[in-house]
């Protein structure tokens, strides 16, 4: 935890790349090292929060599962990383904690209700309920990229037993799909060209055609934001939000994903939720880094137990 991350001339937010370690045990060694050698330069860290892209059960402080990486089931992160550092430990979701970094320092600040979506290889979810954040009864929640938009639709990603969830049909994965589909499709279009020269078809390339003005591209942003704003009319009904957050890679397409998502929104919603204002993120990147060190600091702060 870097308690002065968002201060001037604090440190930057450092991190370690997880496919470099062949095991869980190994990772949390490394980021108790890098917990040591902060230290060692800051006198002042009070605890150590930690976001975790997978699912976490949030009271025990374990990890259940990360996406893409092995060796991660029912690992208890948080006692083992308390007893390895000495300091008390929080264990989130990452889009718990970009939500609330969003929240905090970001593009939802000084409001009270935040739905927040983080659309990359999946769709991440998380709530602020009355300035607080939800994490449901299990400490599960909340997973907004399990909303099904279509009944009948794909299998979804990993271990989601459904289908049609709205992860299945607008996260970048989904998008990187269809747009293999157009590029076979429509070898004319810059994504057809694309293809035939070698290229990966995948989000950033489809953003790249897009922004270059490939109709093709623009098309296909404009069906997966339609299709987010199937999920985001649901959502602002369902929770009548100050505001909606939308951050992730997928989001660089910005307005050619926005612009269609918000009007799908504005089309499918009750009254007055349909005026929800849908903005981008603020803090990029490294929101899941810093809203877990802020989440950490605060819930210890306001007296919550976060360790044994
Ligand atoms: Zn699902």
């Amino acid at each position: 935890v870097l308690p002065d991350i968002l201060a001037d001339g604090g440190p930057a937010p450092t991190s370690l790349p997880t496919g470099d370690y062949p095991s869980a045990d190994a990772l949390i060694g490394a980021m108790a090292g890098a917990v040591a050698g902060l230290r060692g330069r800051y006198d002042n860290i009070a605890a150590v929060g930690c976001g975790v892209p997978g699912l976490v059960d949030f009271d025990n402080g374990h990890v259940n599962h990360i996406t893409n990486v092995a060796g991660w089931g029912n690992v208890p992160l948080r006692d083992i990383l308390a007893s390895k550092t000495g300091l008390p430990v929080l264990v989130d979701n990452d889009a718990n904690c970009m939500a609330y970094a969003e929240f905090r320092h970001g593009a939802a600040r000084g409001l009270r209700n935040v739905v927040a979506l983080t659309l990359g290889t999946g769709i991440g979810g998380g709530l602020i309920i009355d300035g607080r954040p939800y994490r449901g009864s299990s400490g599960a929640g909340a997973e907004m990229g399990h909303v099904v938009i279509d009944g009948d639709g794909p299998p979804c990603n990993g271990n989601c037993p459904n289908r049609g969830c709205v992860e299945a049909l607008a996260s970048g994965t989904a998008l990187a799909r269809e747009g293999r589909t157009a590029a076979e499709r429509e070898p004319d279009s810059a994504l057809g060209r694309a293809r035939a020269a070698g290229r990966e078809i995948d989000g950033p390339e489809i953003v790249a055609c897009a922004r270059a003005g490939d109709q093709v591209a623009i098309d296909l942003l404009a069906l997966v934001g339609r299709r987010l704003g199937v999920a985001l009319s649901g959502l602002a009904n369902t929770f009548d939000p100050d505001v909606i957050v939308l951050g992730g890679g997928v989001m660089d397409a910005g307005e050619l994903l926005l612009g269609p998502a918000r009007a799908e929104l504005r089309r499918r919603a009750l009254t007055p939720q349909n005026e929800v204002p849908v903005r981008a993120a603020a803090l990029g990147a490294d929101a899941g880094m810093i809203g877990a060190a802020i989440l950490a600091r605060d819930e210890i702060s306001s007296g919550a137990e976060v360790t044994h």
